[in-house]
């Protein structure tokens, strides 16, 4: 075991490729229930309200609020070690799903409950991953 530190990098399923490609054309995408109208994340093969198999993807706005969040000040591991402090969040979308992700783009102690966010894309270079993070609303 030698070389140096990597990510760890998100995994694509069968319910979470269709999320992973939108994230790739940075298009933030949920599923949505055709028999109920409810919108879920995480992506999963039933509707989380009603059962139904009637899920379908759609754009999400990609706006949000924080809900709640931390500050990390010690890396995990040395491939995060550049990135500390950093917060890691639940932002509730407005569609209504709550999803966990970083805020970006200020300093850790600015971020609070309820501050609305938008989301950006980061691209993972060299490893074709792009993930959804969230910065204050302009
Ligand atoms: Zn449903």
């Amino acid at each position: 075991m030698s070389g140096p530190p990597t990510r760890n990098l998100p995994v694509s399923t069968a319910e979470t490729a269709e999320y992973w490609a939108g994230c790739r054309r940075h298009e933030l995408l949920i599923q949505r229930c055709a028999s109920c109208g409810k919108h879920q994340f995480y992506p999963r093969m039933l509707c989380t309200v009603c059962s139904a198999r009637t899920l379908q993807w759609v754009r999400a706005s990609g706006r949000g609020t924080v809900r709640s969040f931390t500050i990390v000040r010690r890396a995990v591991s040395e491939a995060y070690a550049a990135d500390v402090p950093y917060v890691v969040a639940l932002i509730r979308l407005t569609e209504g799903p709550t999803m966990m992700s970083n805020v970006v783009g200020c300093r850790a102690e600015e971020v609070s409950m309820g501050m609305p966010v938008e989301v950006v894309f980061e691209d993972w270079p060299g490893v074709d991953v792009t993930v959804p993070k969230f910065q204050r609303s302009r």
